[in-house]
């Protein structure tokens, strides 16, 4: 078992530099690296990340390890190759994808993350779960990113690839992202041991805001603490960053989080309609109940006066509200 694991560590070790030869010096790589650039990604980011290629052909990966001696049907079952569907042997997994290694904590490549250039599903093809990899325990780049955790004492967790990638150009070099899923409790255990803060930058779109509120109350259980970087609706970190620089995206976002209550205040304050009176009170009544909800005194105090000036109750008001809601809390 430790002999296949280290077997398929070597060949996705070459398979990445394979990749990555292909991207910067094949005809066959071209558009691919013609894609990258359109993104914005350097020479220096492409090397950085060893983003590779894999060709528009259904036998390059599986000729250049079988002609190394691996052995095709373990290839299959760390995630590189695919049987044919006659059964009668292997195919390349990975297709016309951009391809981004995925490595382990002692920085090994363990896994590949391939994107779909155009339009068309799905856009990213994952390595299935192997030995090697287990996506509910991994953070992209967190081998890299961990020195720079350790030093600040902060990691910033993003959605997807591309976001770390960008990010680390502006010179966010703690950031990591989940790979296609939500945040897990293991995850949040590797959080907990490497970070004092967590500042979660993710889309500003739909899904986005709403895998923020699954988020925060993951982190809190396990008592790191958190802020949230808001990006303008409909934005990601990497569009943002093409967007508008990263010079704005280090200043404007990374930089000016806002806690957990006052995102979750303002996520609620969206979903209601502020033009009415019903929704004006709906919204302050909620804001009231998530506000109880808080241990500390100052804390519950500092949201409520906001609230009492925005919306001219009184505080007094609110403050009965909230201390009854916390009475029924008990
Ligand atoms: P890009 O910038 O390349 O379009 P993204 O990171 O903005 O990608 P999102 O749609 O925001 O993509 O998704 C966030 C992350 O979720 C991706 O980086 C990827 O890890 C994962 N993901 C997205 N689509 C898929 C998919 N079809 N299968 C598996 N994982 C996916
Ligand atoms: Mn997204
Ligand atoms: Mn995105
Ligand atoms: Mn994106």
């Amino acid at each position: 078992m430790q002999r296949e694991r280290d077997i398929l560590l070597t060949a996705h070790e070459l398979s990445a530099k394979f990749y990555h030869y292909l991207l910067n010096n094949t005809e066959a790589g071209r558009p691919a690296k013609e894609y990258l650039r359109s993104r914005g990604l350097t020479d220096k980011l492409i090397e950085q990340f060893m983003i590779g290629y894999a060709p528009n052909n259904w036998d390059v990966l599986f000729k250049f390890l079988t002609k190394r001696e691996y052995d095709p049907a373990l290839m299959e079952r760390g995630g590189l190759l695919s049987p044919k569907s006659d059964g009668t042997g292997y195919v390349d997994r990975f297709r016309d994808r951009v391809m981004f290694p995925l490595w382990n904590r002692e920085g090994k490549v363990i896994a590949f993350a391939g994107r779909i250039m155009g339009d068309g599903q799905p856009k990213y093809l994952n390595s299935p779960e192997t030995v090697l990899f287990n996506k509910s325990k991994n953070l992209y780049h967190f081998h890299q990113a961990r020195p720079d955790i350790r030093k600040t004492g902060q990691l910033v967790l993003f959605e997807g690839y591309m976001d770390v990638i960008k990010a680390w150009s502006a010179g966010v070099k703690n950031g990591v992202a989940t790979m296609g899923t939500a945040l897990t409790e293991e995850h949040v255990e590797i959080i907990r041991r490497n970070a004092d803060e967590v500042v979660i930058c993710y889309d500003g779109d739909n899904a986005g805001q709403a895998a923020i509120l699954k988020t925060i109350p993951l982190l809190e259980k396990a008592r790191v603490k958190q802020a949230v970087a808001l990006l303008p609706k409909g934005m990601d970190p990497d569009e943002y960053i093409t967007a508008k620089g990263t010079d704005a995206f280090v200043r404007e976002v990374i930089s000016q989080p806002v806690s957990a209550m006052k995102f979750r205040l303002i996520y609620s304050r969206k979903h209601h309609t502020m033009v009415e009176e019903e929704g004006r009170k709906n919204y302050v009544m909620e804001a009231v109940s998530m506000i109880a909800e808080l241990e500390s005194t100052i804390e519950r105090e500092f949201y409520l006066k906001e609230l009492a000036r925005e919306f001219e109750v009184s505080l007094d008001t609110l403050k009965q509200d909230c201390h009854q809601i916390r009475m029924q809390l008990q």
